[in-house]
């Protein structure tokens, strides 16, 4: 049977385009998101492309709903070779400024969810013997700036959780890796633009603050993203 991906956060920016790219190196793709428009979006190009990929609308930081979506992957007869771990949030204001449901959240979505989802698919890759888990951390995780401490903080916690979960599966073939992406231009990184200044501006401050002079594209990171789930 054709091994099967799941892809969280693949209704947009990173997480569509690795869904996309994984669907194409010939996984069944499974995208999961909150966003049902961007998910419905994803799965008729997929189709229209030829691509095999279901879709799951779930909040990921959700315990019930994480059940939900591998009961159903029980359902599928498939092994379950790769999961992308790419959903994430980001609020934008001082440290001070934070209010307690805003960290909980951030760390919820963020951080919270990696361990709910990478738990719950290590059962189904042991069956197998083998398996890629991928986690998208960030440059924040080393480098920051003001307005950001909670999804910093959130970045760190998964970088410092992918080397715990790798120590601790990969005996048992489970291989666990962080990316850490700087700026790619996603709709998460246009709205920190827009926190902080107008737009196209600020753009233009952050192209010429980089080594490239622009910020990454999505397939960059999708790229390495599926190499990181082949290697066996
Ligand atoms: P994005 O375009 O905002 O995509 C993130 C997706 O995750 C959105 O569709 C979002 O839905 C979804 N999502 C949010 N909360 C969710 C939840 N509770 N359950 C399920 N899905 C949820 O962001 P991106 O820039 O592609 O980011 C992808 C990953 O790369 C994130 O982990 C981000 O931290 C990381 N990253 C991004 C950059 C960058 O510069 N773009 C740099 C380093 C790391 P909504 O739109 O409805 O919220």
């Amino acid at each position: 049977p054709v091994d099967l991906a799941i892809v969280t956060g693949a209704a947009s920016g990173i997480g569509r385009e690795t869904a996309w790219q994984l669907g194409r190196s010939g996984y069944f793709v499974g995208a999961v998101d909150i966003d049902a428009e961007g998910l419905e979006e994803f799965s008729r190009k997929a189709h229209a492309d030829g691509l095999s990929a279901g879709i799951f609308l779930a909040d990921v930081s959700d315990d019930t709903a994480t059940n939900r979506i591998f009961s159903h992957v029980a359902t599928l007869k498939k092994p379950l070779a790769a999961l992308v771990n790419a959903a994430a949030i980001c609020i934008f204001a001082n440290p001070e400024d934070i209010s307690l449901d805003q960290w909980d959240r951030v760390l919820s979505v963020n951080l919270r969810s990696v361990w709910l989802m990478s738990n719950k698919a290590r059962p189904f890759m042991v069956e197998s013997g083998r398996g890629s888990i991928v986690n998208i951390s960030s440059v924040h995780a080393w480098a920051t700036d003001h307005l950001v401490s909670p999804y910093t903080a959130s970045k760190g916690g998964i970088s410092a959780l992918t080397r715990a979960l790798a120590i601790a599966w990969g005996k048992s073939g489970v291989r666990v890796n962080a990316v850490l992406p700087g700026p790619i231009d996603t709709p998460l990184m246009r709205a920190n633009l827009r926190a902080v200044g107008d737009e196209e501006a600020e753009y233009a401050k952050l192209s010429a603050s980089l080594a490239l002079g622009r910020a990454g594209q999505p397939v960059e990171i999708a790229n390495v993203i599926d190499f990181l789930c082949s290697a066996k």
